[in-house]
């Protein structure tokens, strides 16, 4: 059993246990040092930390609040309910987090072009916004399908002085989106820097990314600790590349909450119909790290398929591999009906309409909310508000 109390992963060579690591091509090592090296330094600096919370705060909205949904907890009829409130962080979801944190280490590093992708939209919503904050110049890789399905990202971008390009290879969606945008970071290293959105991607992308979305966690657990003077019992969280909920866990990691990461189960859990990398992928290298993957028998990679789009993805970060073989994180997929039925759910009973991501992590709350005493406390990460959503599938029929 690990000891979550002295837990420090990645070590320095960027592995959590057998996953992570960085497997890129040659031209791209050299930025990946100069990127490592001034993240390093910029973390171990008062100058940053006050820069970046100042942003945080002042910029962003934070601290989010932790809300008790007393009436679906009562609904639901066993635990006590709260909601980690990032939908309501500027742009709406907890991308934001990361995004101002890379852009202050883009600026260190001198760099004035970025080159980010985006699946929800979210993601380049949030590079578009700190672009123009920072007079940045942003160029953001969109599946076209994605370009389709989020099309007020997509006009929110743009008005924000983004370019965004649609990319037409593979499925149109999140992975062929980061392909392009590799692809351009290849060519453009000199200049460019580039902006992942999740805790994905060749050292020190997913160490980095959490670190600057841990914040969620730190906040939740001293707002849970005002409010019940206790710790939760559990925590849920909607898995894409998984940010969002190792930014909520990680603090957490040394306490005794079980923690549930939920993935998109799609239509069916057969391959090529549904996003659950962790609960029914196996170990192969995708996006520049070793990590548990959609994949063949031959090693291909599968397509991905969701509701959500921020859930699209065939791969989610090496950190979450080791903590599903370490057994401290329960990964477990929804399908897109049970997402569908908890956006209502929440929507009716809170007058929060939650994104169809994070609608995975309360369909998840829904089965496991009889399991807990009426006494224990989970905290349910509401990663992002579901304005985006109306355009598709989710709000027809409504
Ligand atoms: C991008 C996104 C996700 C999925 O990304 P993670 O890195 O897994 O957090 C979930 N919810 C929302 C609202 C998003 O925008």
């Amino acid at each position: 059993m690990i000891d979550f109390k002295n837990y420090n992963l990645p070590d320095d060579s960027g592995h959590f246990g057998e996953y992570g690591g960085s497997y890129v091509p040659e031209t791209l090592v050299p930025a990946l040092n100069e990127l490592e090296s001034a993240f390093t330094t910029a973390w171990k600096d008062d100058g940053f930390h006050s820069e970046f919370d100042d942003l945080l705060k002042n910029y962003s909205g934070r601290p989010t609040p932790l809300y008790f949904a007393d009436k679906l907890s009562s609904d639901l009829g066993g635990a006590k309910i709260y909601l980690k409130r990032e939908d309501l962080g500027h742009t709406g979801s907890h991308k934001i987090n990361n995004t101002l944190g890379q852009a202050l280490l883009a600026i260190r590093m001198g760099k004035k072009r970025i080159i980010a992708e985006t699946g929800a939209g979210q993601h380049g919503l949030a590079v578009a916004t700190v672009a123009a904050k920072f007079g940045l110049n942003a160029v953001v890789y969109m599946g076209r399908k994605d370009t389709i399905r989020q099309s007020l990202n997509v006009r929110k971008m743009k008005l924000l002085g983004a370019e965004v390009i649609p990319v037409d290879s593979g499925s149109k969606t999140l992975k062929d989106a980061i392909n392009e945008a590799i692809r351009d970071w290849v060519t453009n290293v000199e200049d460019s820097f580039y902006m992942i959105g999740s805790v994905v991607g060749p050292h020190p992308y997913p160490l980095m990314v959490r670190n600057f979305q841990r914040i969620i966690g730190l906040e939740a657990k001293k707002q849970f600790d005002e409010a019940e003077g206790s710790t939760p019992a559990a925590l849920v969280a909607c898995v894409g590349g998984g940010s969002n909920s190792i930014g909520l866990f990680h603090p957490f990691l040394s306490t005794d909450a079980k923690l549930y990461g939920v993935e998109g189960g799609g239509e069916k859990l057969e391959l090529g119909n549904h996003s659950a990398s962790l609960s029914e992928g196996s170990p192969g290298v995708l996006h520049g790290s070793l990590s548990y993957i959609l994949q063949d028998s031959n090693g291909q990679i599968s397509p991905a398929e969701s509701i959500a789009p921020g859930l699209d993805y065939p791969g989610s970060g090496p950190e979450h591999s080791y903590l599903k073989d370490c057994g401290r994180v329960q990964y477990s997929s929804v399908s897109d009906t049970e997402a569908l039925n908890a956006f209502k759910l929440l929507s009716r009973t809170e007058g929060i309409i939650p994104a169809i991501e994070s609608s995975h992590a309360i369909a998840k709350l829904i089965q496991i909310a009889t399991d807990y005493k009426k006494s224990d406390g989970i905290i349910v990460c509401l990663s992002g508000r579901g304005d985006k959503d109306f355009s598709e599938e989710v709000s027809n029929g409504e």
